[in-house]
Parts: C-alpha cells; structure tokens; sequence
C-alpha cells in the first residue's frame, strides 16, 4: 500500500475537520499513510530563510498551530505524518538547520522554488526572454546544492523547472540532469516522485519518465507525492504512477518517522 507524502493543508484552517477530509480522501484512494508538508514560507519562523517582498505578506501563520493540530491528529491515532516542505536557497544552510533544530516532524522535504530573487513557477510571463539551457545549467546546479546540504530527507519535484512547460533542447536537458545525477550519486535522499505536474501547465511527473529510470538505475529510494492542495487531489494518478514505477523496477517507498526513513513494499 501507498503513502502519500506531499499534501498541502494551507487552503483551509489547521483544524481536524478540515484534516479530516484530506484523510477519508487518502482512506478512499486506499493510501495507508499520509504525510501532510506546509510550506515554511507561511510561517513567521521561516523568516531568516527567506525572507522577500513577494514572500512577506504569506508570512503569517505560526509553526506551533500546525504541529498542534498534528500532534493531536497523531493522538487519535490518525494515519498521518507531520512534514514540511523547506524552499532551498543557497547560503541559507545555517539559518535552515536552526529553524528546523528540535521541531516534532518525521521527515522535511527540500525543494527548489526559487533562482536568486525568481521565483520560476510564479508567473509564466516571468520567463520571457530567458536562456533556457542557462535556467536548467542553474537550476539543477541548485538542486544539487540542496541535495549536498544534507539539510533534508526527501528532494521535492525534481524537474520542476518545466512547471510552466518550458524546456530546453532535449539533449542539452539529458546532459545537464546526468551531471546532476553523476554530482549527486553518492548522497542518501529520498526522491519524490511527484503527480501534481500532471495537473498543472507541464503536463507531466516530476521528475519526467526518463529521468527517473535514470534515478532508479543511480539507486535513489522514492516516494509518492500528489501535491494536492485540495482534499479531492490526494493521491491523484497515483495507481498508474505505482505501476509505471514498478515496471522501471522499483519495488518499495520511503515513509518516514522522527526524520528515519524505512523503505515499504509497493
Ligand atoms: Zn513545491
Ligand atoms: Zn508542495
């Protein structure tokens, strides 16, 4: 059985009845686990790690409400897990490993939102006029950066960059992901495999098909992810993503527990 790891709570109030309906979603679908990851952004403690004019006036809610609500849903003995989904930005390392010291999570997902000040799956006409190969060269050079930042259990989404469906000469993207897988080979992080780009402009998983039969053959463990936003898109895809997965040979996921993967036959 499944476990959906990457759903996003922040369209309705930390409350068990709002909870409650990703929940039967997730008991419908037949996930066994669920693993909700707020973004830190929204919280006022995320403020050392990034901190913008864009970002500042989403900075509003308070960590302790969330891992209240949690907490208490965990009491009940609800099948849920208490994530986060950190924005990487380099440089920002130090000020990460503080915020997260000490908070009751079981795992924290890194994921790359933003390049500099761009926020590249914000605004689509945000990408007029740029060097394509030049985003996807920075991109994954980030993307690298988190993975070797030891900061995080799983990778979010990677291929994001094509959020808004823009790609780079098919050749130039396979170079640059190899690069990026040779670089980060010999690191231990969960990658995400991830539905919710099904449902948005790119059309497609994060990471593409053939990034991820390479993901498999560099031997990184996986994980589900839908990104839903809404209870009705928990575990979207996720039947024929499990058997896609399992016919590029893989066989098991990682759920998490006080940040300790263990890996669960899919
Ligand atoms: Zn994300
Ligand atoms: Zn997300």
């Amino acid at each position: 059985m499944l476990a959906d790891n990457h759903v996003h709570l922040e369209k309705g109030p930390y409350t068990l009845d709002w909870l409650e309906q990703f929940v039967a979603q997730a008991d419908r679908r037949g996930m066994e686990e669920l693993g909700i990851v707020e973004h830190f952004y929204r919280f006022v403690e995320s403020k050392p790690c990034l901190y913008n004019d864009r970002i500042a006036p989403k900075q509003t809610q308070h960590l302790e409400a969330y891992l209240e609500l949690m907490a208490l849903a965990q009491q009940k003995g609800w099948p849920v897990k208490t994530g986060l989904e950190v924005d990487y930005i380099p440089g920002k390392e130090d000020a990460i490993r503080k915020a997260l010291k000490g908070l009751p999570l079981d795992f924290v997902i890194g994921s790359v939102h933003w390049l500099g000040d761009w926020c590249f799956d914000g605004d689509p006409e945000s990408w007029e006029g740029r060097d394509l190969e030049a985003v996807y060269r920075e991109y994954y050079d980030v993307l690298a950066q988190a993975v070797e930042s030891k900061l995080f259990d799983v990778l979010g989404h990677p291929g994001n960059i094509a959020y808004f469906g823009h790609r780079a000469d098919v050749t130039a993207i396979t170079r640059i992901e190899n690069e990026w897988l040779a670089r980060i080979k010999r690191h231990r992080i969960c990658i995400e495999v991830n539905t919710g780009g099904l449902l948005r402009p790119a059309r497609s998983l994060f990471p593409r098909v053939d990034l991820l039969r390479r993901i498999r053959i560099a031997n990184f463990d996986i994980s589900f992810a839908s990104d839903a936003h809404a209870p009705e898109d928990v575990g979207h895809a996720f039947a024929e993503t499990q058997q896609l997965v399992k016919q590029i040979n893989f066989n098991c996921a990682c759920r998490f527990r006080r940040r300790k993967p263990r890996l669960v036959s899919i």
